[in-house]
């Protein structure tokens, strides 16, 4: 049993606090929504946990088990198990996705990926996520739509095999169909091993995912935590009350 530990975790970015005390506990094997209003600090949460530099940790710890995270890299979290898939997924001209992902692979195993097990094994998850092979030529993110960026997210989570993944507005661009394979790619995912935060503004996604638990999150911090229950209640009666 692995557990994510974030404790009053306050973010500052560019001078200005966002995060003001954000508690939240993950089990592996556990699916925690993150749901509140544009603005409330969904993705400064997401960046924080995994890393990245802009977004500066003044106060309070995540940790996993006994590991302090709070300083570590974007590196040693993806060693630690953590990953990301990003609201707006950057674009990473002259890197093609097949090399983008044997690398990710590479340094997250212990040893290399033969050529051929790798192959199969991104055929096999492409095909679930519908996804054509002449992808794996194409630039990272360059040109992607949004249904395709976010295949990819979830293409890179079913390859590297994370413990906990944060998946932030992975629903935002897509349609109805798209929300399926994506959500679909998602669940099969599930299961004892992955724990799995998922940063939605809207209810649409739990639809297809029923998470566990779901957390409101207003101004920076968590201001109310229910079952499934709680999003059917915020979808009858919005963000506001927790304005
Ligand atoms: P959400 O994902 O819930 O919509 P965000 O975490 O993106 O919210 O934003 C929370 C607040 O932090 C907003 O006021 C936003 O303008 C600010 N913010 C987030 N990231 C940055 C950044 N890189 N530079 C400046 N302000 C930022
Ligand atoms: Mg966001």
């Amino acid at each position: 049993m692995s557990t994510l530990h974030i404790e009053d975790l306050h973010v500052t970015v560019e001078d200005k606090e966002i995060l003001k005390g954000v508690n939240l506990t993950i089990n592996k094997g556990e699916t925690h929504a993150i749901m509140g209003p544009n603005g409330s600090g969904k993705s400064t949460l997401a960046y924080a946990v995994a890393g990245h530099p802009a977004y500066e940790i003044t106060g309070g710890s995540i940790r996993i088990d006994d590991e302090d995270l709070t300083d570590a890299g974007p590196d040693d979290r993806a060693l630690a198990g953590l990953f990301l898939a990003m609201q707006y997924p950057v674009e990473i001209p002259g890197v093609s996705t097949l090399n983008f992902l044997r690398t990710a692979m590479n340094t997250l195993n212990d040893e290399p990926i033969g050529v051929r097990e790798f192959m199969d094994k991104v055929k096999v998850e492409m095909e679930n996520l519908k996804m054509n092979p002449e992808f794996l030529e194409r630039n990272v993110n360059e040109g992607f739509s949004g249904g395709e960026k976010k295949r990819f997210e979830i293409l890179q989570m079913a390859l590297v095999k994370p413990t906990f993944a944060i998946l932030d507005e992975t629903d935002s661009g897509l349609d109805v169909d798209a929300l399926r394979v994506v959500s679909e790619g998602i669940n099969a995912q599930r299961g004892p091993d992955l724990g799995v935060m998922l940063i939605t503004h809207y209810t649409r996604i739990l639809q297809y995912i029923t998470p566990d638990n779901v957390h409101v999150m207003s101004a920076g911090r968590i201001v109310k935590s229910g079952s499934a229950d709680l999003a059917a209640q915020l979808e009858a009666e919005g963000f506001e009350q927790f304005a």
